[in-house]
Parts: structure tokens; C-alpha cells; sequence
């Protein structure tokens, strides 16, 4: 009987996803494991600064490689972490991991500068903020290279919070950046008030940059008013050349994806970037 099929359907379908929000859940168990295993490792994805045509940073994007499930993408563990509390942990594993290869990057003379992303609970953490502030005084050269991504949600779940919290975190030295703009309800106006320096267009407007003509007027026009603002714009999801040069005709300070470079272990980023530097002078 058909009801009795659905209602089988539909126990099977929830015993399915009970099955796998448990085993998210339980990632949080591994995840001193697996940092400690090098299972967790960073990746890194360039910043092309259109104007002058060079990479001038690239974002720290996390990885797990799990033994049993094979690489687990950042979306389906990261809200396990924050659930569990143990997103601070990851964050600061992720930081501390990005400064080292900045330095190791710059010392082999790429002078990138580098951002790590910041999960929307940790800025008013204040137990986050004193061990980032921590791991900022053993790597006091490098603050001044280092950008935090804080999401549009992350500043507008409770505004007044939030303005405290980023300032509190820019007074550290860090410069922050808005990411995946575009996504939620915040304008611009609003983001003026927090000191963060410069937004990242969502991919979801970028992707179909060539074929959408509401996309288009939407990014120009964000573009120009950030400008106007004093906002630096990075268009992310940058899949084509076409799009990075309607990106450039917009007047779009920096781009990153595939087109320029996917996400990549940091020794090879700098096999990329290293040669054309020495070959510079
Ligand atoms: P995000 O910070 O907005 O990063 C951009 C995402 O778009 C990355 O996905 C990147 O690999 C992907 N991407 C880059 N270029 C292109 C492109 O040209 N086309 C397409 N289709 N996609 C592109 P990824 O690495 O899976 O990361 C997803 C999200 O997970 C990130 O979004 C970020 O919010 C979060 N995340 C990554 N690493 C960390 C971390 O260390 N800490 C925290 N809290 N979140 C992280
Ligand atoms: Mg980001
Ligand atoms: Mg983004
Ligand atoms: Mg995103």
C-alpha cells in the first residue's frame, strides 16, 4: 500500500540522515587526530591584484582527508566544529599553519600576504580573541601580511556585537575583509561602520557573471559604491577569462578562482609564484 511505502521511504530517509549528522557530529572527536596525523592540512588559493597583473596573496583554505571517507569538503565539517566548540581549535591550527608558510614563502622571496577565514561565532569569542592575540605576538612581523575573512552573516547576526567585535580584532593589527558580500541582508552603508577594508563578491555572482545581465549591473554597481566608500574589491569564483576582464573593465581591484589558480599545497603555490620573482629580479 502506498502509504505504508512512503512511511518506509521515509523512515529509511531519516534513519539515512540521523546516520550522517551523527557521523559529522562525531568528526569532532578526530579532529586532535587528524590534525596531529596531517590529515588536516591547508591549502592555499591565489589573489590576482588585476591592476598591476600579479598574485599578491592567497586565502588559507582548510582540508581533511579522512582515512575511511576521503576528502571531506570544509562545508560539511566546519559547522560540525562550531557545534562542538571546536572551532576555535581548528581556526588557530589553520593560522598558525598560514603564518609559517608566509614566512617560509617570503623568505624564499614571494612576499605573499595571506587571509585566513573566520568562522561567524569566533569574533565575539572572547577566549578566541586572547589566544589570537597570543599566536599574533609570536608572529609579530607578520600581522601586517595578514587579512581575516569574516562572513556577511558573521556581521549582521547581532550588528552592535559584531561592530565591537571587529574592531576589537582590527586594533590587534589585522586587516579584515567581508566575505561571500552579496549573500545576506547587509548593505554597504552598514558594513562602513565596521573596519574591515575590503568585501569579496559572492562566487554565486560571479560564476554567471558572462551570462546574466542582472548579475553584471548587480557587481558594477557594488563595485563602483564600494569604491566610493573606500572599500578594496576581490571578485571570488573567477572561472574564465572573459569574466576576469569584464571584472577588470568594472574596475575590480582583485580576483581569485580557478581561472587564476585553484586551491594548492603552499611548497607548490611558491614553485608558481618564486621563479617569476627571481626571473623579475
Ligand atoms: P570561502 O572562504 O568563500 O572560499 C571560497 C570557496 O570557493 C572555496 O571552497 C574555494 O575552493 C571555492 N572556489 C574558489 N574559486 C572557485 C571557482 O573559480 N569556482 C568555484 N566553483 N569555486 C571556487 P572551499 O575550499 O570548499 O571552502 C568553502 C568554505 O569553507 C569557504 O568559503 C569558507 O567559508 C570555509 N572555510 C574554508 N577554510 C576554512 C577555515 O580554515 N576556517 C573556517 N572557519 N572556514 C573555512
Ligand atoms: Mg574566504
Ligand atoms: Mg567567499
Ligand atoms: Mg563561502
Amino acid at each position: 500500500d502506498q502509504a505504508v511505502a512512503r512511511g518506509v521511504r521515509w523512515m529509511r530517509y531519516t534513519a539515512d540522515m540521523e546516520k550522517e549528522s551523527a557521523w559529522r557530529l562525531g568528526l569532532a572527536t578526530e579532529l586532535d587526530q587528524a590534525m596531529a596525523a596531517g590529515d588536516i592540512w591547508v591549502a592555499y588559493q591565489p589573489k590576482l591584484d588585476i591592476g598591476a597583473a600579479r598574485i599578491t596573496a592567497a586565502e588559507a583554505l582548510v582540508r581533511w582527508r579522512h582515512p575511511e571517507r576521503g576528502m571531506i569538503p570544509p562545508d560539511a565539517f566546519i559547522p560540525a566544529l562550531e557545534e562542538s566548540g571546536r572551532i576555535a581549535d581548528l581556526t588557530l591550527f589553520v593560522l598558525e599553519r598560514a603564518l609559517a608558510d608566509r614566512e617560509a614563502w617570503a623568505a624564499a622571496g614571494a612576499p605573499l600576504a595571506v587571509a585566513v577565514n573566520l568562522s561567524a561565532l569566533l569574533p565575539s569569542d572572547p577566549a578566541f580573541v586572547l589566544r589570537l592575540e597570543a599566536v599574533l605576538r609570536r608572529h609579530r612581523d607578520a600581522v601586517p601580511h595578514l587579512t581575516l575573512e569574516v562572513t556577511e552573516s558573521a556581521a549582521m547576526t547581532d550588528p552592535e556585537r559584531a561592530v565591537e567585535a571587529l574592531h576589537r580584532l582590527a586594533a590587534l593589527g589585522v586587516a579584515l575583509s567581508i566575505d561571500d558580500y552579496g549573500t545576506g541582508q547587509s548593505t554597504l552603508s552598514y558594513l562602513k561602520r565596521l573596519p574591515a577594508r575590503e568585501i569579496k563578491i559572492d562566487k554565486s555572482f560571479v560564476l554567471t557573471l558572462e551570462k546574466s545581465r542582472s548579475d553584471q549591473a548587480m557587481v558594477r554597481s557594488t563595485i563602483e559604491l564600494a569604491h566610493e566608500l573606500g572599500f578594496k574589491v576581490v571578485a571570488e569564483g573567477v572561472e574564465t577569462e572573459a569574466v576576469l576582464r569584464m571584472l577588470s573593465g568594472f574596475g575590480c581591484d582583485t580576483a581569485q578562482g580557478w581561472h587564476i589558480g585553484r586551491p594548492v599545497p603552499a611548497d607548490e603555490l611558491l614553485a608558481r609564484i618564486a621563479p617569476k620573482r627571481a626571473a623579475a629580479g
